[in-house]
């Protein structure tokens, strides 16, 4: 599919795409912002901020690979969203950082819905047991807008969709026992390239995909 009648066909289901970047070289993430694309994806930080510096600064970066607490500090000046809080101590690490430096940061909760693959992620069952936590805490610089998850790979539909109705649950009982004032509250982004026709249908409303738009990744 072209990358027009891909952004079209997500945005007529009033979903988000990121165009996911990692291991493309900035001349090839250019030519997909020339046609309009603002969010991008990366998921290691060294490679970010390789990238960052050598393009448009309107660029908006999505963090959405495991984030190391020690690596925090490099992104908070131009991360827009990061879709990896997994874990109270990198909450805890981010709001130091961005208290310095008098900013507000955006997280989505990162869920464990796969029972393979990523081992990072807020197991579900520890879902309330997790906000009683972090709402304890006043973060005062962390805005948090949602909730993102990774799939089981494989080609087993109900399985897949059984996995990203999980997280639209939680989605749900998060939002209604603890964000139900808060309108910022609002992202669910799941799906990728094999599977976001499924997770739109189920509910996402931010979609991650690489390989679609950008083709197979060589990993060196
Ligand atoms: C690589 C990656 C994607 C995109 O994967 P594709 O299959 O290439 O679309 C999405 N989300 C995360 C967290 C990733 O690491």
């Amino acid at each position: 599919m072209d990358f027009e009648s891909l952004k079209k066909s997500i945005a007529g289901v009033n979903a988000q795409l990121v165009a996911v970047s990692k291991t493309h070289p900035p001349e090839v993430i250019k030519n997909i912002y020339n046609k309009g694309q603002f969010d991008f994806g990366e998921n290691k930080v060294q490679e970010l901020l390789s990238k960052v510096d050598l393009l448009p600064a309107d660029i908006r970066w999505h963090m959405i690979g495991h984030l190391q607490s020690n690596k925090v500090k490099q992104i908070i000046p131009f991360v827009h969203l990061i879709h990896s809080l997994d874990r109270l101590s990198l909450a805890k690490e981010i709001e130091k950082q961005a208290e310095r430096r008098h900013q507000k940061i955006s997280v989505l909760l990162q869920f464990k819905i796969a029972d393979e693959g990523s081992k990072f992620g807020i197991l579900p069952e520890e879902t309330d047991s997790f906000a009683d936590q972090f709402l304890s805490e006043d973060y005062q610089h962390i805005t948090v807008k949602g909730v993102m998850g990774m799939a089981t790979f494989t080609d087993d539909e109900e399985k897949v969709r059984g996995e990203f109705r999980k997280l639209n649950d939680i989605f749900h009982q998060l939002k209604e026992k603890y964000f139900q004032d808060q309108p910022d509250f609002s992202i669910k982004s799941y799906g990728m390239s094999g599977d976001y026709q499924w997770a739109l249908e189920e509910g996402s409303n931010m979609v991650r995909i690489g390989s679609l738009i950008f083709g197979e990744r060589n990993y060196e």
